[in-house]
C-alpha cells in the first residue's frame, strides 16, 4: 500500500469472546510489526481504540444450530450468552462503520502506482541484463573489427614497399653523324606490328613497314698504321659509310606494378568495409548504452518511488538480480567479460542510486524525485526506446499480468475515474450498494 492509505487501516480481531471482547494476546506482536513498520519507513498505523475491533460470529452459528433440520437445543444461559455475543459484534460493526464513514477515501491510483512501479522493476531486470550484454558484445565486435583494420594497415604497408618496381624504358633518337662501319657485320632487328609504335616519334612513316628493320653495327677501328679493322670479322670487313643513324638509350624508371596493385586496391576496399562497419557498431553501442542507462536511471526512480512511499519497506529486485547474475558467472567461471560487465552495471546502477538518494534527502519532504503519475509516464518512454522498448514491452505487459490480470486498457479505467466505460463509477456504484445492504442488516 501506498503510504497514504495508513489512516485508513483498521484491525478486526475476531473470536474474541473468551477473551471478554478485548484484543489481548494479540497486541503485543502487532504493536511491533507497526513499531518497525514506524522505525524503517517512518510510516505511523495508529493503534488505537478508533482502529481496532473485537467480535465474534457465535450468533451466527447459533442461529444456523437452531433450525429446524439442525434441532440443537440450547439453555436461557447459553442464549443469554449468545445474545450478548450478538449485541457487542453489532455495536463493534456499528462503531467500525462509524469511523469508516469519516475517513477520506484512499487514493487507489497511489497504491496501484506502487504495485505497479515493484512490478515494473521486478521485470526491467531482464531486458537491463539483455541490454547489458548485447553492449558487451557490440564492444567485442569492434574491437575485433579494429584489429581486423591495423592488420590490413599492416599489410597496406607492407604492399606499398614493394608497390614500385624499377623498370628500363628503350628511347630511341637520330643521330646525324658520319661513321665507317663494317657491311658485313650488320645485325638486323626486325620489328612487327604494335613493336614498331615505339618508332613513331622519330621516323612517323614507320607504320608503312612491315617489318621496319634497324641495323646494328660494328664500326670499323684505325690500327697504328692508319689501316681500318673490324672487331668482329678482323681483315674480312667491308667497309661501308653512313651518315644517319637511329640510336637506343635506356631510361630508368619506377611504375607500379600491377598485381601489388590490384592487391592493395583489394585490400584498401576491405579495410574501408570494415571501417564503415566500426561506424555502424559504434553508433549502435552508444544508443545502446544510452538507452541502458535510461533503465537504469528509471529503475532507480522507481526503487526511490517504492521505498519513500510504500508500508512496507522495499526489497531492492535490481540490486539482487544483479548481485545473483554475478555469482553466476563467477560460478561458471566460463565467461569472465560478462562477469564484469554485470559488475559495471551494477556499480552503475549504484552510483545511480546514491544519486538519487542524495536528492531525496535534499527535497522538501513529499517531492522524492517521482510522483505516482510519473510512474506510468517513465514507462511510457521506456516503451518507446529504439532498440530494446519492444523488449520493456513485453515485460511491462508480463508486470501488469502479475499484478492486476489485466490489461492495460483496464488499468487505464481504474486511473482515470471517468474513463470511456465509467468503470471506476461502475465499481464505486457496486462497493455502495453492497455497503448498503450490509448497513441496513446490521441496523434494521
Ligand atoms: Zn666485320
Amino acid at each position: 500500500f501506498h503510504r497514504s492509505a495508513a489512516d485508513n487501516i483498521v484491525f478486526c480481531f475476531t473470536n474474541t469472546s473468551g477473551y471478554e471482547f478485548s484484543v489481548s494476546e494479540t497486541l503485543t506482536p502487532l504493536s511491533e510489526l507497526l513499531r518497525q513498520i514506524s522505525e524503517n519507513q517512518n510510516v505511523e498505523i495508529p493503534l488505537k481504540r478508533h482502529t481496532m475491533y473485537a467480535y465474534d460470529n457465535m450468533a451466527y452459528r447459533f442461529i444456523c444450530a437452531v433450525q429446524p433440520e439442525y434441532g440443537c437445543k440450547f439453555s436461557v444461559n447459553q442464549e443469554a450468552l449468545y445474545s450478548k455475543s450478538y449485541s457487542i459484534s453489532r455495536n463493534e460493526t456499528q462503531r467500525m462503520l462509524e469511523h469508516i464513514k469519516t475517513l477520506k477515501p484512499h487514493r487507489a491510483r497511489d497504491s496501484i502506482s506502487i504495485n505497479y512501479a515493484r512490478s515494473v522493476v521486478l521485470h526491467m531486470t531482464e531486458p537491463l541484463a539483455m541490454i547489458n550484454s548485447t553492449v558487451q558484445q557490440t564492444i567485442e565486435k569492434i574491437a575485433e573489427r579494429q584489429k581486423l583494420v591495423a592488420d590490413f594497415h599492416n599489410d597496406e604497408e607492407k604492399l606499398r614497399e614493394i608497390l614500385m618496381k624499377p623498370i628500363k624504358l628503350v628511347h630511341w633518337k637520330i643521330e646525324t653523324d658520319t661513321r665507317i662501319y663494317c657491311k658485313a657485320c650488320i645485325v638486323e632487328t626486325h620489328y612487327r606490328g604494335d613493336q614498331r609504335l615505339q618508332f613513331v616519334g622519330i621516323t612517323p612513316n614507320v607504320m608503312d613497314e612491315d617489318p621496319f628493320v634497324v641495323r646494328d653495327v660494328t664500326y670499323l677501328k684505325k690500327d697504328e698504321n692508319g689501316k681500318y679493322f673490324c672487331d668482329n670479322c678482323d681483315q674480312n670487313y667491308k667497309k661501308a659509310v653512313n651518315s644517319m643513324w637511329l640510336v637506343s638509350f635506356t631510361e630508368e624508371k619506377e611504375e607500379e606494378d600491377v598485381t601489388v596493385a590490384t592487391d592493395l586496391k583489394e585490400k584498401l576496399n576491405k579495410r574501408q568495409g570494415i571501417e564503415q562497419q566500426i561506424a555502424v557498431n559504434q553508433k549502435l553501442k552508444t544508443e545502446l548504452e544510452l538507452e541502458r542507462d535510461t533503465i537504469v536511471k528509471a529503475s532507480t526512480k522507481f526503487a526511490y518511488f517504492l521505498n519513500l512511499y510504500s508500508i512496507a519497506p522495499y526489497n531492492d529486485a535490481t540490486e539482487k538480480y544483479l548481485k545473483q547474475l554475478i555469482d553466476k558467472e563467477e560460478k561458471m567461471e566460463i565467461d569472465d567479460k560478462k562477469r564484469k560487465s554485470y559488475e559495471q552495471l551494477l556499480g552503475k546502477y549504484l552510483v545511480e542510486k546514491e544519486v538519487l538518494s542524495k536528492a531525496v534527502k535534499n527535497a522538501p519532504a513529499d517531492a522524492g524525485g517521482v510522483q505516482a503519475a510519473d510512474v506510468i509516464e517513465i514507462v511510457q518512454d521506456l516503451k518507446s526506446l529504439r532498440h530494446y522498448g519492444k523488449d520493456i514491452e513485453k515485460a511491462l505487459v508480463a508486470a501488469q499480468k502479475a499484478n492486476f490480470g489485466d490489461s492495460e486498457e483496464d488499468l487505464e479505467y481504474h486511473f482515470h475515474p471517468f474513463g470511456p466505460r465509467h468503470r471506476y463509477q461502475q465499481c464505486q456504484r457496486k462497493y455502495e450498494n453492497v455497503l448498503k445492504k450490509s448497513w441496513n442488516y446490521i441496523v434494521g
